[in-house]
């Protein structure tokens, strides 16, 4: 099973690859930003991360790969040939990634940068090309020791030797392309395809003319240590509570920690006062603030105090969170599973 995920300010694409028998998973091109996102996915679908293999080390993003690693204990994956601190798996031509029943392939394809990898299923239906091979077009080769013979030679060796049926998944597009096939690509590349010649190649990529990388001179040194050095690091998470992220996007917190810590946020119940009144109950210190009345209403909510949101199974409340946060409340949180679940777990009301 294969998730592909989008950072857009890098246009960069990420891959899950899923054995959905085992749960066990690898993460291909993190991006930093994006792992909170990322990380909720994982958890939601309950799987084992095993590794993070990043296809090169990367100009224009820092990887996720030591952020992962600190979440879910994932091994890091990167060409040995970085020499890059806090790899796990320097990995090099040849070499297999197993996770659950299915192996990656590693097969070096070098000329966008000196390390470029990309990694080929096992039945050979798809190939995660990174940089080397991009939807009708290709890597720059004008920095990191790129060398646009190298590109030329990596394609046609090891690429377009694969069978034509063979999803391309790129590491970038810029155009919201999502894929394409090695046959595609031998014969519409306008840079590799259509019987180009290594001279025809090396001229189009040595009249590029493309800008300098906004982000190369914060982006490979701290790619140079799997994104530890990042410079910030990841988006940091709240520090008032264990509030997770959902793949929704709907900052969450656990009812077994809120009954521990009622006195030290704001409860606002969102249902209406039939049902604050009615079977369920309402938290002892809940405040009742309707949905439909909360924008009007939002001067009653606390500034000091976190606020978390109830509803009856957290979906209005989950709204809820949207409105405050637009409204500019940056501590606050849906009670995961509402009234709901809160009952069922026994606690008190
Ligand atoms: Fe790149």
């Amino acid at each position: 099973m294969i998730r592909q995920h989008f950072d857009p300010v890098s246009s960069t694409y990420s891959y899950l690859l899923i054995d959905p028998a085992s749960a066990e998973a690898v993460l291909i091109d993190p991006v930093l930003e994006q792992n909170r996102r990322d990380a909720a996915l994982i958890r939601e679908l309950g799987l084992r991360l095993m590794a993070t293999l990043d296809t090169h080390c990367h100009a224009d993003h820092v990887t996720g790969a030591w952020a992962m690693k600190e979440a879910f204990g994932s091994r890091i994956g990167l060409a040995e040939v970085y020499g890059a601190r806090n790899v796990d798996l320097p990995l090099r031509h040849g070499m297999s990634v197993r996770f659950g029943a299915e192996t990656l392939e590693v097969r070096a394809t070098p000329g966008h940068t000196a390390g470029c990898l990309c990694f080929l299923s096992a039945d050979r239906a798809h190939v995660f090309t990174g940089d080397a091979l991009l939807i009708r077009a290709a890597g720059r080769t004008d920095f990191q020791e790129g060398s646009a013979r190298r590109l030329f030679e990596s394609v046609q060796t090891q690429l377009f030797t694969l069978p034509d049926d063979c999803v391309v998944h790129p590491g970038h597009d810029y155009e919201g392309r999502t894929s394409s096939t090695i046959g595609e690509e031998k014969r519409h590349n306008p840079r590799l395809g259509g019987g180009a010649k290594l001279e025809d190649f090396v001229g189009f990529m040595d009249n590029l003319g493309l800008p300098h990388p906004k982000l190369l001179e914060v982006a490979v040194p701290a790619n140079l240590s799997a994104g530890r050095d990042a410079p910030g690091g990841p988006p940091s998470p709240p520090t008032w509570g264990p509030v997770l992220e959902t793949y929704a996007g709907v900052p969450e917190i656990e009812p077994d920690w809120l009954v521990r810590h009622l006195a030290e946020v704001e409860v606002v119940d969102v249902r209406s006062r039939t049902e604050f009144e009615g079977e369920l109950g309402h938290l002892r210190n809940a405040k009742l603030l309707p949905l439909d009345e909360l924008r009007t209403r939002m001067d009653e909510i606390s500034t000091t105090r976190p606020v978390v949101l109830i509803c009856q199974t957290g979906k209005r409340s989950a709204m809820a969170v949207t409105i405050l946060r637009k409204a500019g409340v940056q501590r606050v949180a849906n009670l995961a599973g509402g009234m709901v679940r809160w009952r069922q777990l026994g606690l008190p009301s």
